[in-house]
């Protein structure tokens, strides 16, 4: 029995529906799975309402982007409830933050004679967390560039004309949000952040998991990501990324984490809410 813990669809940069990433899931034969669109559970519900009909597992997520020292870092929140007040709120926020962002890389295509409107990105994305990838979309489907490649390679990478940094929290504060609906909290993709000196520091803020597996962690970085898990006492998760066709291939499938950290993570989400009531 294997899960798949980190995937995005329609309801932020990925390019399937909730239901088409379920289905993927049951061509995989995987038994669990969760959804970490950034900074969004909306997706969830449809998504976890296609998996009971498949007889899936279904993980309520979320990836946030944190900073901690100067680094990015990405924050995977699972076994959150979606409901909870304070976190959608919180979500709402950074949603905002998005759409602030794609004004302004339009401006600053604009300022390069490139006519994107912002209005045209949110036509193409159609949910409250678009991205770059969405632009990249709406310049190709403009006609404003041959590929989404280009797109990037021209416009949007960093210190690139249209690049605008990408609002972030404190990876504290992302950690505490986590925590606060019920979840606990994963550093994603940690071979993909610039180094590993910031781990020590989210351990200090109370993370509780690490991404070992991820389709583009190397075997020898999954192990050593394995090692340092064992090493913080941290859960061990993995994911495949999938964001659909946006990065060229559906991704899903490529990694396959035994459900045993699952519920060694659920384990941990329980002791959390416990402590979470004590407190209040
Ligand atoms: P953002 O979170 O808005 O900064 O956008 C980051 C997303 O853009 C990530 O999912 C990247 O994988 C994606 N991305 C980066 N470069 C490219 C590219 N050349 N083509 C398609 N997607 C890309
Ligand atoms: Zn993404
Ligand atoms: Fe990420
Ligand atoms: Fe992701």
């Amino acid at each position: 029995m294997f899960a798949d813990l980190h995937m995005h669809t329609t309801f932020s940069d990925g390019t399937f529906s909730p239901e088409e990433m379920a289905q993927a899931a049951q061509r995989h034969r995987l038994a669990c799975v969760a959804l970490t669109d950034h900074d969004t559970v909306a997706g969830c519900a449809r998504m976890a309402a296609e998996c009971i009909r498949l007889g899936i597992e279904f993980v309520n997520a979320t990836e946030l982007t944190g900073e901690i020292d100067g680094v990015e870092v990405h924050i995977l929140g699972y076994f959150i409830d979606p409901a909870n007040a304070h976190f959608l709120a919180s979500l709402v926020k950074f949603q905002h933050a998005r759409q602030q962002r794609i004004h302004e890389m339009a401006a600053r295509l604009q300022a390069q004679g490139i006519p994107l409107q912002a209005e045209a990105v949110f036509a193409i994305a159609k949910c409250e967390s678009p991205g770059r990838p969405h632009v990249a979309r709406a310049l190709v489907q403009a006609g404003l560039c041959s590929s989404m490649d280009e797109a990037f390679d021209r416009f949007l990478k960093k210190h690139r004309p249209a690049w605008v940094p990408k609002f972030k929290i404190s990876a504290d504060d992302a950690i505490g949000l986590i925590h606060h609906a019920g979840g606990v909290a994963v550093i994603a993709h940690p071979a993909l952040n610039k180094s590993d000196d910031i781990i020590p520091a989210l351990v200090e803020a109370g993370v509780d998991g690490i991404e070992c597996f991820h389709t583009r962690h190397s075997t020898a970085a999954s192990e050593h990501y394995l090692l340092m898990a064992e090493q913080y006492g941290l859960a061990i998760t993995g994911g495949s990324d999938c964001h659909g066709m946006n990065k060229g291939k559906p991704l899903m499938g490529g990694i396959k984490l035994p459900i045993i950290h699952v519920r060694q993570l659920e384990e941990r989400a329980r002791a959390i809410r416990e402590k979470t009531l004590v407190a209040a």
